[in-house]
């Protein structure tokens, strides 16, 4: 053990949570790894990680909890039962993507167990999260930095700080801004490929005439690549992780005052994706949302239910 390393308990180990703990376990750090479906969590194992059968065992001796769940819901339902065996005044860092309601009712069960309460959602999806490269937005106490600086150094290449009160959700609120964008980027690129597709327009027509200008942009051509070269699977962000934040950011814009309706049919493009059954497909799987019947389901969906 170094001065820097902890021991951090990982609850939720799904896309982003797994290659979160990996990366601290490989930097050093005792990791403890909880997840529901414990199956998703045994391959930590071999990085040096501790599964765990419950929450609470994974969080007693932790220095930093560092929860990546579905959504706020599940991180105060998980922390409920994890937060009584957790030592008083370990960190807790809360990077699941979550409303602001929730940020406030997390940083409150913090209070009632003396942990100390950081607000870090991430930037940076499946494969910047492997690589260890993910962009973490913080805010919390200054008396706990020396104990999460060395977490946020081994999942992410950057940390932005945003205040020193997690209650305030100052990171979350950034964090639901930027969201907004992707949202709005991903509903943009399914929308211009599908209109391609019913127009019999090649979208590299449509590559080329914005390449290199102010319209063109590294994402769309990310997204683009998953649905014309059936990237789909595994998913970076899923179908319905991305509904859940369009909801999110809905949710937030009104409770402000502002109408974004973007976002809104968003959720709804993601939504009827999920039923057309795209759910664990990548968020790009919007795209199919444009179609009715046999052209809105995946080609592989379709060839399987003709064969
Ligand atoms: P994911 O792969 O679907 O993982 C979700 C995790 O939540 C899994 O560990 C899952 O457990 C757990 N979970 C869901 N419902 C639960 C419940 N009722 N009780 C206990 N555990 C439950 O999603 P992800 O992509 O890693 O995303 C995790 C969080 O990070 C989300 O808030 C997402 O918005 C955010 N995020 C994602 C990305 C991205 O690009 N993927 C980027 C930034 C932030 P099981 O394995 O048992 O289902």
């Amino acid at each position: 053990m170094t001065d820097s390393s902890r021991t951090v308990a990982v609850l939720g180990t799904g896309i982003m949570g797994a290659a979160m703990a990996r990366n601290l376990a490989r930097a050093g750090h005792t990791v403890r790894a909880w997840n529901r479906t414990r199956a998703k969590a045994e391959p930590l194992a071999a990085d040096g990680a501790q599964v765990t059968a419950t929450p609470a065992e994974a969080v007693r001796d932790a220095d930093v909890v560092l929860t990546m769940l579905f959504d706020g819901d599940t991180v105060l339902e998980v922390m409920r039962e994890a937060a009584p065996a957790a030592a008083q005044g370990a960190a807790w860092v809360q990077s699941t993507t979550s409303g602001l309601r929730s940020v406030g009712e997390h940083a409150a069960l913090a209070g009632e167990h003396g942990l100390l309460f950081y607000d870090a959602p991430v930037l940076g999806t499946r494969q910047p999260a492997e690589a260890g490269q993910l962009t973490v937005l913080a805010a919390g106490p200054a008396e706990g930095r020396d104990a999460v600086t060395p977490v946020f150094e081994a999942v992410g290449a950057r940390t932005v700080w945003t205040g020193d009160d997690g209650a305030a959700a100052t990171a979350t609120r950034l964090k639901l801004v930027t969201n907004s964008w992707v949202v709005a980027a991903t509903a943009a690129t399914g929308e211009a490929l599908a209109l391609a597709k019913g127009l019999g327009v090649d979208p590299q027509g449509f590559f080329d005439l914005i390449s290199g200008g102010p319209l063109d942009m590294g994402y769309l051509h990310a997204k683009a690549a998953l649905i014309l070269q059936d990237g789909l699977l595994p998913a970076s962000f899923a179908v319905t992780t991305a509904e859940k934040d369009a909801r999110l950011i809905v949710e937030a814009g009104r409770e402000h005052g502002v109408r974004l309706d973007v976002a809104a049919a968003s959720a709804e493009r993601f939504a009827r994706a999920a039923a057309q059954g795209h759910a664990d497909e990548d968020m790009a799987a919007a795209y199919y949302a444009s179609f009715e019947g046999e052209a809105g389901a995946h080609p592989r969906q379709t060839t399987s239910r003709q064969s």
